[in-house]
Order: structure tokens, then sequence, then C-alpha cells
């Protein structure tokens, strides 16, 4: 692509965001033969989070991207997952689990794998997007960095996450707030804990606690809570801060939860409010516009509740670089923004229509599971407990999916 005389430099694909999603795309588009650069705005790899559950529907999308047989080795096969209630000392086992691949990685694992795989170059960190401008010249999108410089891109795609700029500026709504917060982290027990290979989820009063063993000697848990946003009281995110907060939300847990907040690893705790967009957004949005579209969590932010956010961005990322691979030849033939814009329009309309009842399906069970937790009125929380078992009687059907090949 021309330099337009506006702009520091010109790309012909942008991912704007290295997290999981950016990384994922960015490593599909270099399977298929196209060349992009990930602009991410943190200084180094942001491997916030803890862990990271991946069910079958995950493992076939990594098996796409080529990167799946490395990661296998580092997480331990998850044999069952389990719902208890302690209040009431219920025992429900997950549809999800025990019915194919489902293992626990580190989240730095995961990210470092995919981004090892691209060829050097694509990944530019420090890169803080602050505006998505359209070009007077070209027509093409221009991205406005924070130390002012100005990069040209034929072909934008947003993976920056819940609150992503290029999101708005397709006019896509901010997601909304669940009120609920989650506190994640990571223990290591260096002479190995006595957890089983199974997921088990905890919940007694307001509280959930998950923990997810990845292999024998460390453990990725959670901690679900009611934590409205509220513009003048703020979430504290120091970690010892957010340890605090673990500790006195799992003070009634059993005496191995406790323990494991004890022992956590304090520096890798992180905070964050759970966000959705509504199904009803899903069903309707718009998710892309010219030359531009989003993936991830900028596309369909959704409860954790399925352990399905990364892996529904994954399948992104392959579905994606499939229909942009059927344009390779005319993208790097026309200069013009109408012709390209006609091109990139086809295949951006076959990859939203391809993701869009895939993650709707999503949407609305984890909406309708987060309505169950947030603090709502009881018919509201039985409503939307008879939605969910009508509309998925098979709760596990979600991991059958299968994104195709790249
Ligand atoms: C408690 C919890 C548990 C979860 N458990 C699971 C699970 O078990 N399995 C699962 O599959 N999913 C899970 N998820 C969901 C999963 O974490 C997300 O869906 C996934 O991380 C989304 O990836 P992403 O790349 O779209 O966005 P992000 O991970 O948010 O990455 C966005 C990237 O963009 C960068 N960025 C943001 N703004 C800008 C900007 N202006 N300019 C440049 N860069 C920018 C950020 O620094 C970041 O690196 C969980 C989520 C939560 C909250």
């Amino acid at each position: 692509m021309e330099p337009s005389a506006a702009n520091d430099e010109t790309h012909e694909i942008v991912i704007a965001g290295g997290g999981l999603c950016g990384l994922a795309t960015a490593l599909a588009l270099h399977r298929k033969g196209l060349k992009s650069l990930v602009l991410e705005r943190a200084d180094s790899l942001r491997v916030e989070g803890g862990g990271l559950c991946i069910l079958p529907n995950g493992w076939r999308a990594l098996d796409q991207l080529g990167v799946s047989h490395h990661l296998r080795n580092l997480g331990f096969q998850l044999d069952k997952g389990w719902d208890l209630g302690l209040d009431k000392g219920t025992q429900q086992a997950m549809p999800a689990f025990g019915k194919g691949e489902a293992r626990c990685l580190k989240r730095s694992d995961l990210i470092t794998t995919i981004a090892e795989a691209l060829p050097v170059g694509t990944l530019r960190f420090g890169c803080q997007i602050v505006s998505v401008q359209t070009d007077p010249l070209t027509k093409f999108p221009r991205i406005q960095l924070s130390n002012g410089k100005y990069i040209g891109t034929k072909i934008l795609i947003g993976c920056e996450g819940s609150r992503s700029i290029v999101a708005d500026s397709i006019g896509l709504k901010p997601p909304s707030s669940f009120g609920l917060g989650a506190i994640r982290g990571l223990t290591i027990y260096p002479h190995g804990h006595s957890a089983s290979h199974e997921l088990v989820r905890m919940t007694k009063g307001k509280t959930v606690v998950g923990r997810i063993p990845v292999n024998d000697k460390l453990i990725f848990w959670f901690v679900v809570f009611p934590a409205p946003i509220q513009p003048d009281v703020k979430f504290p995110r120091e970690p010892e801060l957010i340890w605090q907060k673990a500790v006195e939300k799992t003070k009634d847990f059993p005496a191995e939860v406790q323990e494991m907040m004890e022992r956590c690893a304090v520096e890798l705790l992180t905070f964050t409010h759970l966000r959705y967009r509504a199904p009803w957004e899903i069903l309707l949005g718009k998710f892309h516009k010219g030359t531009i579209t989003v993936a991830g969590d900028a596309m369909h932010v959704m409860g954790p509740f399925l352990a399905q956010g990364g892996s529904a961005g994954i399948e992104d990322a392959v579905v994606l670089g499939r229909s942009l691979a059927k344009i390779k030849d005319d993208l790097s033939k026309s200069e013009k923004y109408e012709e390209v814009a006609s091109k990139v329009g086809e295949a951006f309309d076959e990859y939203v229509k391809e993701r869009r009842m895939r993650v709707a399906g999503l949407s609305t069970q984890t909406y309708l599971i987060g309505v169950s937790w947030e603090e709502r009125s009881p018919l509201v929380k039985l409503g939307a407990m008879i939605a969910r078992a009508v509309l998925f009687s098979n709760r596990g059907a979600h991991i059958n999916y299968d994104c195709g090949r790249l």
C-alpha cells in the first residue's frame, strides 16, 4: 500500500491488541500467507489472568493454528468438573467436562507459544491506540497512537478486548457489566498438590470459587463475587490489596481453599469487572464497517461461566484467517479503497455470518447464568433459570463446535 502523506507508515493488515485473540489472528493470517502488524499497548506480552481452561472446541481451533502439540504437554487432562453448593451440600457434574479434551493452561504459556510462532516483526509493543480515523486521502483506516504517530492500513481488526476503540469506531456500544467481579490467581505447590484432575467450582453465599489444576504443582483459581461498578468507588488494583480481598471473600470456604489463597503468587493477582455484550446486540450488531472488523472480547465479551471467551476468540481467528485468505490476491493487487472495500466486505460478511450464531449461543447461555449469579430479584433469577433449561437443555453442546479448517 502506498504511504499516505499524512501517515508515518502504512500496512496491509493491522491488528489492534496483542492479547490472545490478536496474536491468534496474526498467526492464522500468517499460516495463510498474509502479513499483519499487531499493535500492543503494553511493553511486553500481557499475561495477566493466571490460567485459562481450554475445552474440545478450543483445542480444535488451536490444532488449526498448529500450536496445540506443544501446549498439550503443559496442562494435564481434566477428567471432570463439579459444581458444589457448600450451603446446601449439593454436588452436580458439569456437563462440558469428561467428554473430550479439557486442559487448563497457564495464560503465559498459551500467549507466549502463539507469539513465538509469529514471524519476527509482527508484534510491536508500547503502541497504545488512541483513535481510529479515516485517511482523508486514501479513505482507508488510519490509527493514531499515543506517541502522536499515524499508521495507515487497508484492513483493521480490533482485538483490544472489551473496551475496544476499534469497536467504538464501527458503532458498537460499550459492553454492559454483570455487577460481578473476579479475582484470578495461581498457586504454586513446590512439592505437589493433592487436588484431583478435576475443575471444582464451589458456591457459598454470594461468592464462587473455582479451582483448576494446571499440572501437579500448579493450580489456577478464581473468586467471583458481587462488585457493581460505581463511579466513586474504585476496586483496588494493587496485588497486596487484591490478595486481602481474596482472603476475606474465602474465609468461610474449606481449609484447602484458604491454603490456596495463603500460598498464592500475590504479584500475579488480577481483578476484573465481569462484562458482556448482550445476546440481542450479538444477534443484531453490525460487526464490520468498510475495511474494519472486530474479534475476541472486542466483538463478544461474555461472562466466564462456561470458560469459553478465550476459545471463542481463537475460533474467530481461524474463521477470519480462512475468509481473508480467499481475497489475498485481490488485496495485494488493488490500492483503490472502493475495490478493496468491496472484496474485504465480502470476506467480512462471510466471517460475521459464520461467527454470529455461534457467539450468540455462548453469549445467551453465559448471560442467563450471569443473571442468576447477580444480585437480582428471585423472580428474574427464576426466569433466567427456566430460559436456560428450555434453550440449552443439552448444556455441554457448545464444546462440540468445530470452527473448521483454517
Ligand atoms: C475470571 C475469568 C476467567 C476466564 N476463564 C476463561 C477460561 O477458562 N477459558 C476461556 O477460554 N476464557 C476464559 N476467560 C475469557 C478470556 O480471558 C477472554 O475471553 C480472552 O482473554 C479475550 O482475549 P482478547 O485477546 O479478545 O482480549 P484481551 O485478553 O483483553 O486482550 C486485549 C489486548 O489488547 C491490548 N489493548 C487494549 N487496548 C489497547 C489499545 N488502545 N491499544 C493497543 N493495545 C490495546 C491489551 O493490552 C491486551 O493485550 C475468562 C475471563 C475471566 C474474566
